[in-house]
């Protein structure tokens, strides 16, 4: 196993990371609340947990990973109050809240996939897992941590030691109802508590109901993460994600609920992403405007230079978002993946030679996922005194975690810049003749970012696409 380092947002503080069962680690996302389409903010999130489950995976652990799908239970207020994210999706396109959740969910996956972001081994929708709810939450009332008001069941946070364990605040400043400057749900006991089962809330129009023994209701959105959680990966689990507004109150209600249930720890390690912000604050779905991987394809972006672009920052620092910033990671990218994919598998490989360049990734790596510094390695490996198999050796083995495809060539550029392509060549043949390596260097690396490749022969110089 590693000697992975990871934050804890518990002991904020580095932590080894270590699982319940030796080489073994269950891991859980929450998933996408599926009311529209996903933003490139949230994909950061999951982009970042996905080189975590494939770093786990490089280390030798065998991962199992669950997500849920929200596609009913979130309500616009994360304070328990406003109209379901669901509903108001519905409503916006004139369909059905399960085809609107059939719908985002696909274009979720669509974009993970464009972003080389695997699918989790189990993915769950929250509507597909109601009598597990409710037997949690029944077994919370039995115990006394669930009660009863004004029609809805609500958990009482005044009953755990220590409800806020991710911050030192007091509860009434971080209640919801307080920060956000909601109303406030005058059934609840205490600020902090939030709802576990809806069967009255603002609206009576609310399109999907369960039979539940306190009427025709359904779960709030924090359950729906530890009923799946529990019935996938059982009562010990060793890593839980999301982003950092997780934190808060979610993450918070699902530990108090859990523990609670179970009766001892639940979650080992707790994983979280800061945001990306645009230069006017947070991206947010709510907010309407948003950006999207289709708008980046549209405006000419390769899906996967936002990856890059994402690698480059560290998943604890909130990432700005601008244009110029893509367009640099987009030059970047494409010259480093011209460049690699135009590796030959030619010469020895010798893996003594091999190790220490393994030992640099995995050092980056092991440093609470210091991605930037592991794409350090990956230049590093290019410049060395390899062979060309050596390098596309150990550029295969880095991108197992990073995902970039390094080793597929750039797909081909429209012809009509052919003319464009031959100057350039012409100006390389040039440099060369003028005895100027640096600038046939440079015109060399940006053919290459192309996916042009360039041969000498007795005829001069040929090209042709990688
Ligand atoms: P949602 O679909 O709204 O439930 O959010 C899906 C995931 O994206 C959650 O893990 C959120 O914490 C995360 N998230 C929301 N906004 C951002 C953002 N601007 N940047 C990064 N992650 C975000
Ligand atoms: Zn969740």
């Amino acid at each position: 196993m590693s000697n992975l380092q990871l934050y804890s947002s518990i002991s904020h503080e580095k932590e080894t990371f270590t699982t319940y069962e030796p080489g073994k680690c269950g891991m859980y996302t929450c998933g996408p609340t599926v009311y529209h389409y996903a933003h490139i903010g949230n994909l950061r999130t999951y982009m970042m947990e996905d080189v975590l489950e494939k770093y786990l995976r490089y280390a030798g652990y065998d991962v199992k990973r669950v997500m849920n799908i929200t596609d009913v239970g979130h309500l616009s207020s994360d304070a328990d109050t406003g109209e379901d994210k669901m509903l108001k999706g519905a409503r916006r396109e004139h369909k059905t809240v399960m085809e609107i959740a059939k719908f985002y969910t696909d274009a979720f996956f669509d974009d993970c996939q464009k972003l080389n972001i695997k699918r989790p081994d189990v993915v769950e929708p929250a509507t597909g897992c109601v009598p597990e709810f409710i037997h949690i939450i029944e077994t919370l009332i039995e115990k006394g941590y669930g009660y009863l008001a004004g029609g809805n069941v609500y958990f009482d946070t005044s009953k755990l030691d220590n409800y806020n364990v991710f911050t030192k605040q007091e509860s009434d400043e971080m209640a919801v109802g307080v920060r956000e400057g909601v109303d406030e749900d005058e059934n609840k006991r205490n600020k902090s508590d939030f709802v576990l089962w809806f069967t009255k809330s603002k609206f009576d129009d609310q399109e999907l109901k369960w039979d539940s023994p306190w009427g025709l209701g359904y779960p709030g959105w924090h359950i729906e993460c530890s009923g799946i959680s529990l019935k996938h990966l059982g009562e010990h689990l060793d890593l839980h994600c999301g982003g950092i507004d997780n934190v808060f109150p979610h993450h918070t209600n699902e530990i108090a609920q859990s523990e609670a249930y179970l009766g001892h720890p639940w979650c080992k390690q707790w994983f979280h992403v800061l945001h990306l912000n645009t230069t006017s604050g947070k991206m947010s779905k709510s907010k309407g405007e948003f950006l999207t991987v289709s708008l980046l394809e549209e405006k000419g972006y390769a899906p996967l230079a936002y990856r890059f672009f994402c690698l480059q920052s560290h998943y604890r620092k909130s990432l700005v978002f601008s244009w110029e910033g893509l367009d640099n990671a987009q030059k970047a990218y494409l010259k480093l993946r011209g460049r690699t994919s135009a590796l030959k598998d030619e010469g020895d490989v010798d893996a003594e030679k091999l190790a220490p360049f393994k030992a640099a990734f995995c050092e980056a790596m092991d440093n609470d996922l210091s991605t930037s510094l592991a794409l350090t390695s990956v230049y590093d490996v290019m410049k060395a005194d390899l062979s060309d198999a050596e390098k596309r050796a150990l550029i295969a083995d880095f991108d197992s975690v990073l995902s970039l495809d390094l080793l597929t060539p750039v797909a081909a550029q429209k012809s009509d810049d052919d003319a464009e392509i031959d100057a350039l060549v012409a100006a390389r043949q040039q440099a060369r003749a003028d005895k100027n390596w640096a600038e046939a260097d440079r015109i060399r690396d940006e053919l290459a970012a192309r996916g042009i490749v360039v041969k000498d022969t007795a005829n001069g110089a040929e090209w042709s696409r990688a």
